[in-house]
């Protein structure tokens, strides 16, 4: 035991080769010669790389013995052209094609020697300009969920859809700016030699952290088609003005066995328990190290390479709370040199114990470390819908007052910063204020985890009726959307989507994860609020401030009945180019009433509509509002020709 805790430790202090040795270039091409470097341990007894014709199959046609050349630094030159040639590591530990393949084979067991282009300067131009996080309005999605079952669609399910006109123009018309990915790197849950079945995974088992997956390309087998078809998908979207957000899940891998890490440095890349078990904080088996100076720059590398080659406009940490806040700052810090408003947020949470202590982690409760981070918050989404342990307790939206409920809707109203109208000792899982800026929360009721918005408002309301699940599925969206955090919705749920009840949908077929196209014309009010939801956040900038004074400054909440949260951006708060906007949000079952200033008011949105109209849809003056049943209301005092004040 002893000897064993002792060999972990040398593995995590060993001297690594600095960044100017090693920078994770593991395959560098020329026309004249190709050279690898791999990072490996000095006593390996030898370290090969095979060179094969083909991405599986087939003998070498040739191997090299690397030789170490530095620090846990192995070097291999091979003279002539080897472009379209495969190849891999191998220490003794199975075949791997490196831990930062570019360009690989089908199913990513060979890494492809590959020219690539650089950087294209057209392309720097056309990235989305995000002056505010709070201004983005995030859209998650699947590549199959959204594009499998769409009639006319070209490519289902590949990244390809999303340069198809009716991808793009159900987007712009919903109006969302930024598209999140599920995992879209290479993953191991689909095989990709067998992509004329239908497979389905979310693709939370990374294999090749810097390669797309090749079950979203037209060809796997060709190593160039992946690149080139997911370059073609993020400049169709830039074109557009729609960012795209990469779910990156540097946190664990599949296995650690079979993993690159594990095969090119045999435990550097995982955290350990004292007993010389892996630590498992991610609930996969396993959880990487990176506090770990190699794989901080692994990550960190990772990242920048995503920004500046695919350039991507933003990152959702899988498990952050896995990662050490070091490594965070560091990641921030870097994209910061590259572009400030590439955009970073993740679960500030991981799914077990981790190897280091909960203060050294980017956990939720450590935001206000991570300046430029933002974090979920379950606080808000837990409100709304019920607690995440079980599917069928239900939230405020389905009745439930007591204070947690309530308060933690108000905290994420205001985008969970201090607030003097709000007790954070109320709040579900903060204590305290978690955020210092509004932009580091992320203001959501559904993702991809749990049941969607639909299931779980049936599951958790029984007996409820289709009209009442989309007066709530409504008033829920408001919330989100009128937050002061960064709105984020899960792909589908302006359609009215459901997954059949199916609360961990990550490798069910495609009838269960698939959107149900047809549901834009089964309920075109749904889509329509939505729509206007999101329009009205674009046009007020009073409901995205984006920085805390001014939410303390212009958010004022009002004296409201149970089951009703009502509240003020008074001032004309963001230079809005309404006076006072009064926002009214009532789950309860009956029609509420509720004291407001007396003035002249224009109601934009009442009872599931949303209208834009400089009329509204109705006008009154008076000191007292009628809220419909499950549903919010939405009106301003502005009649008067504008003066803008600060
Ligand atoms: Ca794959």
């Amino acid at each position: 035991m002893l000897f064993t805790q002792l060999a972990t430790a040398q593995v995590a202090d060993i001297a690594v080769p600095t960044e100017s040795e090693f920078s994770f270039n593991e395959m560098t091409y020329s026309p004249s010669q190709t050279q690898f470097k791999l990072f490996a341990p000095a006593n390996a007894k030898s370290v090969v790389v095979r060179i094969y014709n083909d991405g599986m199959g087939g003998k070498p046609v040739k191997t090299i013995k690397m030789q170490l050349t530095g620090t846990q630094l192995w070097t291999a030159t091979v003279k002539g052209d080897w472009n379209g040639k495969y190849y891999t590591f191998d220490m003794g530990h199975g075949e791997t094609p490196g831990v930062f393949a570019k360009a690989v084979g089908v199913n990513g067991k060979r890494g492809a020697i590959l020219q690539t282009n650089g950087n294209d300067e057209a392309w720097d131009k056309m990235r989305p300009v995000i002056k505010n996080p709070v201004d983005l309005v995030v859209y998650e999605m699947h590549h199959r969920d959204f594009s499998i079952a769409r009639p006319e669609a070209k490519y289902p399910g590949k990244y390809l859809a999303l340069t198809e006109r009716w991808a793009i123009n159900h987007l712009k018309e919903l109006g969302v700016n930024a598209v999140h990915i599920l995992p879209s790197y290479d993953y191991g849950s689909v095989d990709e030699t067998r992509l004329d079945k239908p497979q389905y995974n979310w693709g939370y088992d990374p294999v090749n952290y810097n390669v797309p997956e090749g079950g979203y390309s037209t060809n796997p087998y060709d190593p160039a088609c992946r690149i080139n078809e997911f370059k073609q998908m993020v400049e169709a979207l830039h074109k557009e003005n729609i960012a795209v957000i990469l779910d990156v899940v540097y946190n664990h891998t599949y296995d650690i066995d079979h993993s690159n890490f594990q095969r090119t440095y045999p435990d550097y890349y995982y955290r350990k328990n004292a007993d010389n078990t892996y630590s498992n904080g991610s609930g996969c088996g396993n959880e990487t190290a990176s506090e770990r100076p190699m794989m901080r720059r692994f990550m960190i590398e990772s990242v920048k390479y995503w920004a500046t080659e695919y350039h991507i406009d933003g990152f959702r940490f899988d498990l952050m709370g896995v990662h050490d806040i070091e490594t965070m700052n560091c990641i921030r810090k870097a994209l910061d040199e590259i572009d400030p408003t590439i955009f970073i947020y993740g679960e500030g949470w991981s799914a077990g114990g981790c190897g280091i202590p909960n203060e050294k982690l980017g956990m939720k409760a450590n935001i206000p470390q991570m300046p430029g981070i933002a974090a979920f918050s379950d606080d808000i989404r837990d409100a709304l819908r019920g607690p995440f342990s079980d599917d069928r307790k239900c939230g405020w939206l389905g009745g439930s007052y007591n204070n947690k409920e309530t308060e933690s809707l108000k905290a994420g109203i205001a985008g969970m910063i201090a607030h003097p109208q709000i007790d954070y000792s109320k709040v579900n899982y903060s204590n305290k204020p978690y955020a210092l800026e509004p932009t580091q929360m992320m203001s959501y009721v559904s993702c991809h985890d749990d049941m969607c918005l639909v299931d779980r408002l049936k599951a958790s309301i029984p007996g409820i009726t289709e009209e009442e699940l989309i007066r709530l599925d409504l008033l829920a969206q408001t919330a989100v959307l009128t937050s002061q955090g960064v709105p984020f919705i899960l792909c589908g749920e302006e359609l009215l989507r459901d997954k059949k009840g199916v609360h961990n949908s990550y490798e069910s077929p495609d009838s269960i994860n698939q959107l149900d196209w047809q549901n834009k014309l089964r309920y075109p009010q749904v889509f329509q609020y939505y729509q206007g939801l999101i329009q009205l956040r674009k046009l007020h900038p009073a409901f995205r401030l984006g920085n805390a004074d001014l939410v303390r400054k212009h958010l004022e909440f009002l004296d409201a009945p149970e089951g009703v949260v009502a509240y003020r951006l008074k001032n004309y708060a963001g230079r809005d180019s309404w006076r006072n906007i009064i926002v009214v949000l009532n789950s309860s079952r009956q029609e509420q009433e509720i004291a407001v200033p007396n003035a002249d008011y224009t109601v934009n949105c009442a009872n599931g509509v949303i209208t834009l109209r400089s009329r509204g849809l109705e006008r009154f003056t008076g000191n007292k509002v009628k809220v419909a049943p499950q549903s919010a209301l939405i009106m301003h005092d502005s009649q008067a020709p504008l003066r803008i004040y600060d």
